[in-house]
């Protein structure tokens, strides 16, 4: 794995032994010999991960730490603490001075390289943070949640070997944290398809703790849980079995033996990151719905249109079937603008991209291209059938008026439509001459009295010649 780690210590011997560890792993290292140093080299140099020793002379660990999270150039890389000094209260601290994680020198080597592979795949890249920050942009900054009200909102499932015990871990923890527990077993948690805790801490069994393995790997395929994060909590005696877990994907490992206190810290962090995670999906998720869907109509937007248009007609080609494109325009639109005014007539388009997506199959598609346009396409469809389609979308459109909220009328709204077939067949399979076709079609439609459907030639004898046949419905 590639993975550029800064190591942050005053002494050299420390920093040599470090940087010996990790290049064992390929890990590309760079050295700051004290707490300045580092804040400088960190910005500069965008380390994937950071070793802060906490005692150093300029600036301590904490103080180094704090100052990395609250810079936007830094605060994304994760930050562990090293130190000599094992006691709780300073883990606390560091970790909210905002670090990561957490080591006691001397370091065991498999300790290590574990928590340094679990940090780093979990990092996200520059390309996502940079999409991250474009889908903000378009989206709107996401509200920042009170930390009470936070909690409320997250569930804990308890994975103990008994259910005693796992009672025992929601008493210490409900004081300190104000989520909903739920005491469950490696059965239940497996079966549920839905509603799974947003955290589940696995308690590993004393005669047997390699048995969280399997739970964490098995949470892990599952789709209900396999966003959940996923704390192990395992005897002192069970190191190697800790690091194993983060490689099979459990986001933190604890020993027995942690303060309530830390223990409830490290908990929010989890729920946090999860948390933070959910928002980014659906932040990327609604950026690429915004992409491609018409924010009125809810029908999909032209560059989409264009392209799947595409993928139609190539299809068509490999089986030889025919398709049809719809160019749809509305009559006199602006006319129902200026009677109705321009919100009635939006309610008029949103209405009618109702109808269309009713009347349609779920194979067939329907956008908006722009203004009062739309296009229909028709996969594997003859050109008696589409004839027979459009006439039926035309009346759709004509037979029942829209009932806009904001004003008592009916507004009696009709469509032109221009039909164009393409396909092998037809002898068309170039996706800008069919959409040119159904165009001219459009205009014919217009031209003979609206409220009806134009047909464009359909054969290449036809081609180019004025025949276009019209009916009004
Ligand atoms: P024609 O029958 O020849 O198509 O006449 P028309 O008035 O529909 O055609 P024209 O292209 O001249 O005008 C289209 C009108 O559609 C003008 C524009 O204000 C209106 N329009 C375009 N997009 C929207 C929209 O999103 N909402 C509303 N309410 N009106 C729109
Ligand atoms: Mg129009
Ligand atoms: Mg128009």
């Amino acid at each position: 794995m590639s993975g550029k780690i800064l190591v942050v210590d005053d002494v050299a011997t420390n920093r040599i032994v470090m940087k010996v560890k990790l290049a064992s792993a390929c890990y590309e290292v760079l050295q700051a010999t004290g707490g300045r140093q580092a804040l400088i080299t960190a910005r500069r140099a965008q380390p994937d991960l950071i070793l802060l020793d906490v005692m150093m002379p300029d600036l301590d660990g904490f103080a180094v730490c704090s100052a990395l999270k609250s810079d936007p150039n830094t605060a994304h890389i994760p930050v562990i603490m090293v130190t000599a000094i094992a006691d709780s209260e300073a883990r606390l601290r560091g970790l909210q001075a905002g670090a990561e994680d957490f080591l006691t020198k001397p370091l065991d080597e498999l300790t290590l390289l574990a928590r340094v592979r679990s940090l780093l795949r979990r990092q996200s890249s520059p390309d996502d943070r940079r999409m991250l920050d474009q889908t903000r942009e378009v989206l709107g900054q996401p509200r920042k949640q009170d930390l009470t009200e936070f909690d409320k909102n997250q569930r804990i499932g308890i994975l103990s070997a008994t259910k005693r015990e796992g009672l025992i871990w929601q008493r210490v923890l409900a004081g300190r944290m104000g989520c909903e527990f739920v005491i469950t077993t490696r059965e239940a948690a497996l079966a549920a398809s839905k509603n799974q805790p947003d955290l589940f801490l696995i308690e590993g069994n004393k005669d047997m703790p390699s048995d969280v393995l399997q739970t964490v790997a098995d949470l892990r395929a599952r789709p209900a849980s396999r966003h959940a994060a996923l704390v192990v909590l395992l005897p002192e005696t069970a190191q190697r079995v800790g690091a194993q877990a983060l490689d099979q994907g459990a986001n933190e490992v604890l020993l027995h033996g942690i303060e309530p206190e830390e223990l409830a810290f490290r908990l929010h962090t989890q729920l946090r990151s999860k948390h933070a995670a959910d928002q980014r999906r659906a932040e990327v998720e609604a950026g690429l719905k915004l992409a491609v869907i018409d924010p009125l109509t809810g029908l999909f937007n032209r560059r989409y249109a264009l392209n799947h248009l595409e993928n139609i007609a190539t299809q068509a080609v490999r089986t030889g079937r025919d398709f049809a494109v719809m160019m749809m325009d509305f009559d006199h639109f602006k006319e129902i603008n200026d009677k109705h005014g321009h919100s009635a007539g939006d309610q008029v388009l949103a209405e009618a991209a109702m109808r269309l997506r009713e009347k349609l199959r779920a194979m067939d598609l329907v956008a908006r291209l722009g203004g009062e346009e739309f296009l229909v396409v028709l996969p594997d469809t003859s050109p008696e059938q589409a004839e027979r389609i459009a006439d039926r979308l035309c009346k759709l459109i004509s037979t029942s008026p829209v009932k806009p909220y904001s004003t008592e009328a009916e507004i009696h709204a009709t469509v032109s439509i221009g039909l164009a077939m393409g396909g092998q067949r037809m002898g068309v399979t170039d996706v800008a001459a069919l959409l040119d076709h159904a165009d001219r079609a459009l205009y014919v439609a217009k031209s003979s009295g609206r409220n009806r459907v134009s047909i464009a030639p359909v054969s290449n004898e036809d081609r180019g010649k004025p025949t276009f046949e019209q009916r009004a419905v």
